[in-house]
């Protein structure tokens, strides 16, 4: 079905950015996924070929554009299966937080180099002790005169190993009460005294993608350094969570039809009893099943790139959006394997690693229970 959301200076910029990631992207996606992490260099031609920050402001380099760019640059790489480079996690996840919350002088500072990829992004939430409850973060971050003191434990956290700059979530007032309300963001390069890269985890899918601890010890920062306002910290991640999980929603679906296509060709080729394996009923109608299903996905979270591109709060929709389409991915590289036979199960064939990297889909981003969570309190239901 021919989508109707992409203009055509969209459609444009997608040939621009699939010629690019041809050439200089999916060549090293192996290596990247046998080594754990993507390299330098290829972020910098990215950032030179302006395609970091599609979405970032002109005067810092971006290309101005909307959301829509962005989705473009995810659904190419999610095509090629290139998730060792988070191009989302950088210009749509954290990027933003500096756009929107970043003064004057932190823009000047770190937005070109974020557009060029000089400057690689992460954001720390994450700890060993909790997830999902973010304003029960250990980590503290405490003023002492024009400087900040982190101390605490983070994981999971993308980028850790290769990543420059990181908005360390933190409690700058350990006894605030609610506890959210001593929660703030702090800007922290990787270069500051005390911070240190932890083990590079070892994980079940997204072999590629460097996933890491980090620790501050004593870490200095300075003061200059905080995003927003102290106490601040927990409503500005529950403004941005809405492009975060939108984000995921939409390299979900992007999955799911390469998933799809493959398994298609895959049943077509394969013989069993004489004939085709597509020949089957059963193949068919699973195949016909999902195939609906990515459609409704598809269709769902087109409309809400647009509202969300048009400034609607859409909380609730993406939400909504990112559990279901996450538990369809799941689900679908899980059939699609078993259409595969015994191959499904061999590394060989790309539906092995599709089935292993779509586990991780309902956990990150806000896990698929605390989705619900949300839209059922956005429900009325408590
Ligand atoms: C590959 C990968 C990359 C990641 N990248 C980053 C990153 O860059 N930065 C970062 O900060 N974090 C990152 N994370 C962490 C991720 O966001 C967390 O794992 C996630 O938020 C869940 O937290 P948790 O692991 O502590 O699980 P927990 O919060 O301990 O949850 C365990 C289980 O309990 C359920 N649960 C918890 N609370 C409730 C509730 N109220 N109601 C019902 N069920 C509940 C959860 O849904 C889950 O099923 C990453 C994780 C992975 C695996």
């Amino acid at each position: 079905m021919r989508r109707r959301i992409f203009t055509e200076e969209h459609e444009q910029f997608r040939e621009q950015f699939r010629r690019f990631a041809q050439k200089e992207i999916e060549p090293k996606v192996a290596a990247w996924n046998a080594r754990g992490t993507s390299d330098k260099e290829t972020w910098q031609r990215a950032g030179a070929a302006g395609f970091l920050g599609a979405a970032a402001p002109a005067e810092y380099g971006g290309a101005g554009g909307d959301f829509l760019y962005d989705a473009v640059i995810m659904e190419e790489m999610a095509w090629i299966r290139a998730h060792a480079m988070m191009i989302s996690l950088h210009s749509d996840i954290v990027m933003p937080y500096l756009v929107t919350y970043g003064n004057e002088e932190q823009k000047r500072k770190y937005l070109p180099g974020t557009i060029s990829g000089d400057i690689l992004l992460g954001i720390a939430m994450t700890e060993p002790g909790t997830g999902s409850d973010l304003a029960n973060v250990q980590t503290r971050a405490i003023r002492s005169g024009d400087h900040y003191v982190l101390n605490g434990s983070k994981t999971f956290i993308s980028n850790g190993q290769i990543g420059d700059l990181f908005i360390v979530v933190a409690k700058t007032d350990p006894g605030a009460n609610p506890p959210h309300k001593g929660v703030s963001l702090i800007l922290v390069e990787a270069d500051s005294p005390g911070f240190v890269r932890g083990r590079k985890l070892d994980k079940l899918g997204l072999r590629g993608q460097d996933t890491s601890e980090l620790a501050f010890e004593d870490c200095v920062v300075p003061a200059a350094n905080l995003l927003g306002q102290e106490g601040q910290g927990f409503k500005m991640l529950m403004e941005k969570l809405q492009q975060e999980r939108l984000t995921i929603a939409v390299a979900s679906v992007a999955s799911c039809r390469r998933a799809l296509e493959d398994t298609i060709s895959y049943v077509q080729q394969r013989h069993a009893f004489g004939q085709p394996i597509a020949s089957f009923q059963n193949t068919q109608f699973k195949l016909a099943e999902l195939a609906t299903e990515v459609e409704i996905g598809q269709a769902f979270v087109d409309t809400l790139m647009v509202a969300h591109v048009a400034g609607e709060e859409v909380v609730k929709e993406v939400s909504m959006a990112k559990w279901w389409i996450t538990e369809l991915q799941k689900r679908l590289t899980s059939e699609c394997l078993q259409l595969h036979g015994g191959y499904g199960f061999m590394m060989e064939y790309p539906i092995a690693t599709d089935y292993a990297d779509a586990a991780v889909q309902s956990i990150y981003a806000g896990t698929n229970e605390i989705m619900k969570v949300i839209i059922a309190r956005r429900m009325g239901l408590g």
